[in-house]
């Protein structure tokens, strides 16, 4: 996908804060950070959004939440308490048509969001 944002930072070809990297997903600080903590888990296989998701991917978004939660650990906000996001389409704010996992966390948010 050579035109996708998140594929070109995944491939090295545009830089990114990288904060973890295996087999499966990189995870990088969001440019644009909307809490003290923002991360985000890319999965190395470009999938649109969650609901390009299929019965292929149950272990791969499995991995992205568990890789999530480790970052949260290693951030100090396991215990404050964080977010797990997955904005899809329009109404939801999805910007980057590679499926993305937020970690929000480090202060208080409200419920309902925005
Ligand atoms: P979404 O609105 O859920 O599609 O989220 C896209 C996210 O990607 C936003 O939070 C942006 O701040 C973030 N973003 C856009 N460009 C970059 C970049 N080059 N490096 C890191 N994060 C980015
Ligand atoms: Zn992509």
């Amino acid at each position: 996908m050579p035109d996708c944002l998140f594929c070109r930072i995944i491939a090295g070809e545009i830089p990114a804060a990288k904060l973890f990297e295996d087999e499966e997903c990189v995870a990088i600080r969001d440019v644009n950070p909307m809490a003290p903590t923002h991360a985000l888990v890319l999965p190395r296989e470009h999938i649109e959004s969650a609901s390009a998701l299929d019965e292929r991917h149950e272990a791969l978004a499995g991995h992205l939440v568990r890789v999530g939660a480790r970052l949260a650990r290693e951030n100090g906000i396991a215990e404050s308490g964080y977010r797990l996001v997955l904005n899809t389409n329009a109404d939801a704010g999805q910007t980057v048509f590679h499926l993305h996992l937020h970690l929000l966390g480090g202060r208080p948010m409200e419920w309902p969001p925005g």
